[in-house]
């Protein structure tokens, strides 16, 4: 066997520990971001509703006004029947007047405010199915988010032990040559191609450094990289 196989193998559960390290890391952020994204989806619901609120609130005090002017009118209507000359018919004649005048244009802004209703309501509803379409899928997302970081979790921690395994296989000095380098350099250990060039760096490495790892020398590193060069395992 090719002493550098030790290396290899160490290396193997090494990768896969870097790939569910990266994985552990991503996936909070990838929430967090889902969870951002419902939170506006929600915020423009509210500001649509906010929005047809206020139109509402709108109307609803313009057909207040032409009540009260309109009730007025009544009472004035009562008093004009028992005017006591035609100077003061005449008087609350022209109150009455202005008093429907205004009546008329509270109802008018009304009716023009109520045009707004269909549009509104309308950016509710879309924001609405929106909003309920998302909240159950971001719900499902975040769980399955949840339950990945659960089995990673799970997994590093098996890996930790086969990797404790695998390490004490390995020869003291080149364990601690790979541990020293792989902070730095990933992959430690690659192959010598047959153009004598080091797959990790892509340089040529000199003759007498190929003939050693032709020689299966367990500690061989590249004069470019310092990798851990092998061939034919
Ligand atoms: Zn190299």
């Amino acid at each position: 066997m090719n002493p550098i196989q030790t290396v290899i193998d160490l290396q193997d559960v090494d990768g896969r520990i870097r790939e569910l390290e990266r994985e552990a890391k991503d996936l909070p952020r990838r929430k967090a971001q889902e969870s951002a994204r419902l939170m506006g989806v929600n915020a423009s619901l509210d500001i649509a509703k906010n929005q047809l609120g206020a139109v509402q609130q709108r109307v609803k005090d313009f057909e207040a006004e032409a009540a009260s002017a309109k009730e007025r009118i009544r009472d004035l209507k009562i008093q004009q029947s028992s005017a006591a000359s035609n100077k003061e018919y005449q008087q609350i004649a022209m109150a009455i007047e202005g008093l429907e005048h205004e009546a008329d244009e509270a109802e008018a802004r009304a009716y023009a405010m109520m045009d707004e209703y269909p549009r509104l309501e309308r950016a509710v509803k879309e924001a609405e199915e929106k909003a309920s379409g998302e909240a159950g899928g971001v719900d499902d997302f975040c769980k399955e988010i949840d339950d990945r970081i659960a089995e990673v979790k799970a997994e590093l921690d098996q890996l930790a032990v086969e990797r404790a395994e695998k390490a004490k296989l390995v020869n003291p000095r080149t364990l601690l040559y790979y541990e020293r380098l792989r902070t730095k350099r990933w992959p430690v250990a690659v192959m010598l191609n047959a153009d004598s060039v080091c797959e990790g760096c892509h340089l040529k490495v000199p003759p007498s450094t190929e003939q050693m790892v032709e020689h299966k020398m367990e500690l061989v590193a590249c004069t470019n990289c310092g990798r851990m060069l092998y061939r034919d395992l």
